[in-house]
Parts: C-alpha cells; structure tokens; sequence
C-alpha cells in the first residue's frame, strides 16, 4: 500500500471531473487538526475549483509542482481515511482512463457509486438498537410487577445483548408506546450501530439445494476451470444456446463459496433476465449483490459495500459492475461476453470485457467468457491458443438443437412482412397448443410513412433518416434523435391524401397477427411495451401461464430468455445485416440469427426456426445455416485478415460533430494534419494509417453534422502513443483548441461501432 504522511512540503496531485485531460495540484488542509493525516492514492478530498468546490479522488503525493507553491489552494476537507479502492482496482481505472483517452477525474468519479461521488462516507447506513440498560441492575425493580407485556419486553432485550431494531421488536409484537415506557423508566436504552455483514467464510456450507448432475462436456469444463482457481488464467466458454453454460457457472462459483472468495458476473442487460438472478439466488445461501437499474442511490452504494467488505459472495453487474471492489476476488464471469453493451457507447467509452481480463490477471484470477456466439475478437484469441478454449456442443437435458429453415421470399406476396408459407407454419404450431415467437428487430408500426401519389417520404427534419410511423400514440418518431410530431393526414408536398406505412415494424405485425389468429393471445416484447418499471416481469408471467401464445418482439425477445414452449421461431427481416456499413454488420447479424433461434425447442418439444430472407443463396448466410457459427467465423476472420480489419489490426476512431455544416470535416482536416506532422517524426509511425475524414454513415443526427477519422494501427502502443499526443494539443494548442472548440469531438479506442 502505498501511503504517505501529512509532511510540510507534500503536493497532491488530484484528479477533479473535469473534462480537462490533466490532474490539479493542490496543497495538504490547513488545519492539520490533532493527529497526523494519511494519504492514499484513491483517496477523496473535497476541493475548492474555480468558484465551486468539487469532490476529487487523490492520484498521487509528490514533492514538488510545476506551479509555485503560493499560488496552489489547499484541499478543504479529506474524506476517507482509509483508502476507497483497492490498490489493483485504482490501478485500473488510472489505467483504463489512459487507455480508452478520457479524462481522469470524469473517468475515476464516474465509475464510483453516485453517493461516494457526492462526497458520502464510505460506510453502512447506521441503525438504532435496543439494548436493556446495564445501569438498571434489575428490570424488575422499575417494571411494576403487574406490567406484564413490558416485562417481556424487558426480557426480550436481555436476550438480545447486541441489540434489537424496533421494527424486529415490533414484529415480534411489542409496540413503540411499550419501548417508549421502558425507555422513560431507564430500562431500555436506544444505540447507535453500523451494521457490519459478517464476511464469506471458507468452507461454509453455501448451497441451498443441490446442483444437476452434470453431462460429460459440463463436467470436463468445470474441471478445467476449477484447476485455475487462485491463478490467472483466461478462458472462452464457448456452449450453444440452452448447452448448460449458466449450469457451469453456478458449479464453478460453487467451489469459489467454499474457497471463502466471490465471484463477480457480469451480465449484458439485467432487467431482462431477472431469471438468471433468481436462478442464482435459488442456488446459494451466501448473501447475494444484484446491481440493477431499480435501485436507489443508497441500496446501490450498499452492495458495494458489501462486495469491498467481503460480505457478497457474489455481484452480477452489467457493465460498470466491472469497476466494483472484492475483497476476496476468486473469479469473474462474463455472460454472453460477444454482446455490445459491455462497451460503454459515450463519455468514457471503456470496453468492460477487456478491462476485467486485464482485472483478472492483475488480482491472479481466473476469468470466464460465455457465449454461444463469441464475438470474432476472443474467438481469434482462443484460437491463437491466448485463451483456454471449452467447448459445449450439445443441449443439456433432452432438448435439441432447433432446426433451421430459409424461406425464399423473393417475389413472395407478403402480408405486413408475413409470407403465406410461415403464416400455415405458425397456424400448425398453434394448432399443438405450442407458443410461436415471431423476431424483427424494428419497433413502432412501420419504419416510413409514404405518399403513394408523389413519393413524398416522413423525414426527420434534424437527421438523415426516416420517421417511424406509432399507432398508440398516433405519432410520427425519429428513433435516432427522439423527434416526435403528429401524424399528418396529406402529403406535405402534393396535399395527396394517400399517405400509406412503408414496410413493417413489430406493432403491425402484432396488429396483423391478432387479425390472422383472434383466437390466440399475442403477446409483444420491444422498448414501447416494457417502458414501465416492472412490465418486464409480467410480460415474462404472462407467457409462462399462456400455453399457446404468440410472441411479437425485438432483440429483446432474443437475450437469454428460457421459453420452454416455444416451438417455432420466425424471423422476419434478418438481411439488413448482410449489407452494413459498417465491417462488423455480418457479425452482429449472425449473433443475432442465433441468439433469437436459441429460444426455440429448450425443453422436451424439438423446436424449429424458419428464416425468411431475400438472400437464400448468399453464401454467408448458408455457411451460417448449414455449417453453423464457428465455420461462418472462420470465413469472417480469414476477410478480416485479408482486409486487415479487427482483430488483425487495430482502431481508434476520432468523432467530431458540429451545427455549421463543413465545419467538423475542416477540424478533422486539421487534425489529420497533425497527426501526420506527429507521425514524422515517432516511431512505429509506418504501422499507422489514417483514413479520412469521412462524413458518418448518418451524416446528419439530431440537427448536427457529423465526420470521422479513423486511425488503424498494426500496434497499439504505437497508437496509444499518437492518441495522447494528440489528445494533448487538442486541449493545449492555441490554434486547434480554439478549433476543437467549435465543435463536439470525442475519441473512441477500440470502437464497437463505427456510426
Ligand atoms: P445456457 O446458459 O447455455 O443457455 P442453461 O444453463 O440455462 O444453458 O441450461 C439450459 C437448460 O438446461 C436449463 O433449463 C437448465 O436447468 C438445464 N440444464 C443445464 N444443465 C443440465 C444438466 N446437466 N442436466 C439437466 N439439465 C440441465
Ligand atoms: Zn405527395
Ligand atoms: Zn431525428
């Protein structure tokens, strides 16, 4: 632990949020108070900045500043006297701050519990406690004899000589007026406690019921893994959908609990799967940290109290769970670890996958990737033998693999977005009293609005997109900047009144679904249904307690659900993909094919997929279909080695984005030229090659035009070492400052997206 004394000449180096790419010095308190005052790295002091006073996280002590001494403030108030963060997870974060390009004191507060950030102390909420007075030497003397319940009561605390909180006195029956008369006569005396959980104990019995029995793949990969406790070690599990990945999981935590240590996993999205949570809760005894969207500012800095103090054995986290201190770290899981929410999209754009490898080999753990689909970045790895490679390839149980169809629709007549063909085939699988889910990735009612006389198309007027036509409510809406105006009757531009949806979204197909089958419930899944708190699990009670159904939804129908009597899976419009601008679209789409074809067939009832598309001979989507995923990989990491893409190289993408139009392409112009100034004279320089600008692929968003740079490098050193640099003289340079003023720009190492 690095620590340092209160000495005369000590300068505190911290870091505020601030979008300044730089640290502050400041000078130790004034007032020394008594005792001597520790300083730690990670540390929060509250301190006076500009006219405001903000809360800073202490990065370093040194001897010396480049500003003189009289000129710096010194730090208003400490706030914690022990450090807040292990030295490893501090280490981390000043790590990933420079790594992904963010300012340190944004991207330090950022990742800290919205309490700690507004200068909150770091501990457990105090509780007050009855205890029976140690000064009244006998109850019995100041309680009449004839007061029976307070004698009880009196009782009842002695029995209790570490406390009892009156709401546990009132649910044993004694009321506030009776612990208000013993508190009167001096027998009962109120306390104030901070309530610590006890930590994990080793070797304490965790389980709440016992685990299945594992088949043979399971059972070699809990093996392998339970080798790599208390060591490093990186490892992809690879397991088609309902394979038993969760069930490897839940074995391998198990020997975790009984090692005394916790297990930190982190899941795409939550709120969608409060299954897993409660499969998890099911299992073990040990207290258990969910951090989800519904907590409160103080339920949330509770957890991760518990987690720092060694009390949780287990966090499940989305993304920013990732930064959550362990005091006994033995391992950590990333769930569906190809998905795109663990990387964080704005402000500080970190990848959580990659940061917790990089967390897992610095505190010796081992780390587990899942997924049915890994994204072709750890699929690389594992290949190149990086990572240890498991390989789950059947269904556990007796469910199958569903089996999977094309249906050409090339000159099919469609009726909203359905062929003749898969609406027989869903008539079928009704008729069995089987559900149906029916995928498209498209909300609202249709995603354009038409004039048939004219061509006249509803755009948005602040973007280069279209406006998704709603019926309930009645309303046109761009989704890309949230614009929202009524439904127009005429055509704006020839007063036509045949104004007609153009394609469909999964409010029409529900419409027509409910016109086709009025027998049947239709049940719709997307961001309009689920909008309100809790809708979630309904709709997921819903169809659990609806034998034969239809489910209408997006993607959000596709993650990790367990639908046991789902049958039959339609997807509707899967193509968009093959066609992206973006270099990863393939990828994505293929991950989403099979993700929503995973919820098929998952228990006794084989299940089957029937893919509608225009592209039945594209030769990708047939080696998906035919080969399967790993084979389908292999073809897009061979492209991707031939046109040097990622993960045979890699990028760091310069946003900029401005109301004027030409004015973020002339800045990125400006900037390329320095960067090639730069690259004069650094070396590695030849590894890295600049593109653009390029207008965005949606050049205009919410009313702004937008450009990029993008930068490829065969190293990342070399190309960390251009980013700061630059980054730098964005902030400092006089002339490209006032440039870089004039509009938003951001850097994104390691982009997921390229929009
Ligand atoms: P995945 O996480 O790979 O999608 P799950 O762990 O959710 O798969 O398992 C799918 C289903 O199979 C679940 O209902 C689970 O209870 C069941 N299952 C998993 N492992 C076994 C096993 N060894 N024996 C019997 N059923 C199993
Ligand atoms: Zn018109
Ligand atoms: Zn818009």
């Amino acid at each position: 632990m690095i620590a340092a004394m209160q000495t005369d000449n000590a300068i505190l180096r911290i870091a505020v949020p601030s979008p300044l790419r730089r640290m502050f010095d400041y000078l130790p308190p004034a007032d020394k108070g008594s005792g001597q005052q520790l300083f730690f790295p990670g540390q929060r002091l509250r301190v006076p900045f500009g006219r405001c006073e903000l809360i800073g996280v202490l990065v370093e002590v040194q001897t010396c500043s480049d500003i003189p001494t009289d000129k710096l403030k010194p730090v208003i108030e400490v706030l914690d006297q022990t450090p807040l963060l292990p030295e490893h997870l501090f280490r981390l974060c000043r790590w990933a701050a420079d790594y992904y390009q963010h300012p340190i004191g944004d991207a330090m507060l950022s990742l800290l519990p919205t309490l700690l950030r507004k200068g909150e102390a770091a501990e457990f909420r105090s509780e007050y406690l009855w205890v029976a007075s140690p000064q009244a030497v006998s109850g019995a003397e100041a309680v009449p004899r004839r007061a029976a319940r307070q004698q009880a009561l009196h009782r009842e605390l002695q029995n209790h000589p570490q406390g009892v909180s009156a709401d546990a006195l009132k649910a044993l029956g004694y009321s506030a007026a009776l612990l208000r008369a013993l508190a009167e006569k001096g027998v009962a005396v109120k306390t104030v406690q901070k309530v610590t959980p006890p930590s994990l104990v080793a070797g304490e019995n965790v389980l709440h019921e016992s685990p299945l029995v594992l088949n043979a793949e399971q059972s070699v990969a809990v093996q392998s893994l339970n080798t790599h406790l208390g060591s490093f070690q990186c490892s992809l599990l690879e397991g088609i959908t309902g394979s038993g990945k969760t069930e490897v999981y839940l074995q391998l935590i198990q020997q975790v609990l009984e090692r005394g240590e916790q297990a930190l996993v982190l899941v795409p999205e939550i709120g969608l799967t409060p299954q897993t949570v409660a499969r998890f809760r099911k299992r073990f005894r040990v207290p258990i940290v969910a951090l989800h969207s519904g907590l409160n500012d103080r339920e949330r800095l509770d957890g991760w109290l518990m987690a720092r103090c060694g009390a949780a054995g287990i966090v499940i986290g989305t993304r920013s769970a990732v930064f959550t201190p362990l005091k006994f770290p033995g391992l950590i899981i990333i769930d569906e670890e190809h998905d795109a929410s663990f990387k964080q999209q704005e402000g500080f754009r970190y990848s959580a996958r990659d940061l917790a490898i990089l967390r897992a080999r610095e505190e010796k753990l081992p780390i587990v990737l899942g997924s049915a689909t890994p994204s072709l970045e750890t699929l690389h790895n594992a290949r190149c033998g990086r990572y240890q490679w498991l390989r789950l390839t059947e269904r556990a149980g007796e469910a199958q693999l569903p089996h999977f169809e094309l249906l050409d629709i090339c000159r099919e007549e469609l009726e909203n977005g359905l062929s003749a063909t898969l609406i027989e085939q869903i008539r079928q699988h009704l008729q069995r009293d089987e559900q149906v889910l029916v995928f498209l990735n498209r909300r609202g009612f249709s995603p354009s609005l038409m004039c048939h006389d004219c061509g006249w198309l509803a755009d948005c007027p602040q973007c280069d997109a279209h406006m998704t036509l709603h019926r309930f409510p009645p309303q046109l809406h761009c989704h890309h900047c949230d614009h929202q105006t009524p439904v127009v009757l005429r055509c704006p531009k020839c007063n036509g009144r045949h104004l007609n949806p153009l394609g469909a979204g999964t409010e029409r197909t529900d419409e027509a679904l409910q016109r086709l089958f009025p027998e049947t419930p239709v049940i719709r899944v997307d961001r309009d249904t689920t909008r309100r708190k809790e809708a979630m699990e309904q709709i997921m009670r819903r169809i659990h307690s609806t034998p034969s159904c239809i489910l209408v939804g997006t993607q959000m129908l596709a993650k990790g659900h367990h639908f046991p009597r789902v049958t039959l899976v339609a997807i509707l419009d899967a193509d968009a993909g093959l066609f992206s601008a973006d270099f990863r679209g393939m990828e994505k789409m293929a991950q989403l094919i099979l993700q929503v074809a995973g919820r098929a067939g998952r228990e006794d009832r084989p299940g089957r997929v029937l893919m509608q598309t225009y592209h039945a001979d594209h030769p990708r989507i047939r080696s998906l279909i035919q080969q399967g995923y790993l084979a389908f990989a292999e073809q897009e990491l061979q492209d991707r080695e031939t046109a040097l893409l990622p993960p045979f190289s890699h990028y760091a993408l310069l946003r900029a984005e401005a109301v004027a139009p030409g004015r973020a392409d002339a800045f990125l112009q400006l900037v390329r030229q320095l960067a090639e100034r730069r690259l004069g004279g650094q070396a590695g320089a030849g590894e890295i090659k600049l593109l653009g600008p390029l207008p965005a692929p949606m050049e205009r968003r919410a009313g702004r035009y937008r450009a990029q740079l993008l930068f490829q490098s065969s190293g990342r050193k070399s190309l960390h070492h251009l980013l700061q640099g630059l980054g730098q003289m964005l902030e400092s340079d006089k002339q490209i400052s006032a440039q870089a003023r004039k509009v938003r720009w951001s850097i994104d190492v390691d982009p997921l997206d390229m929009f």
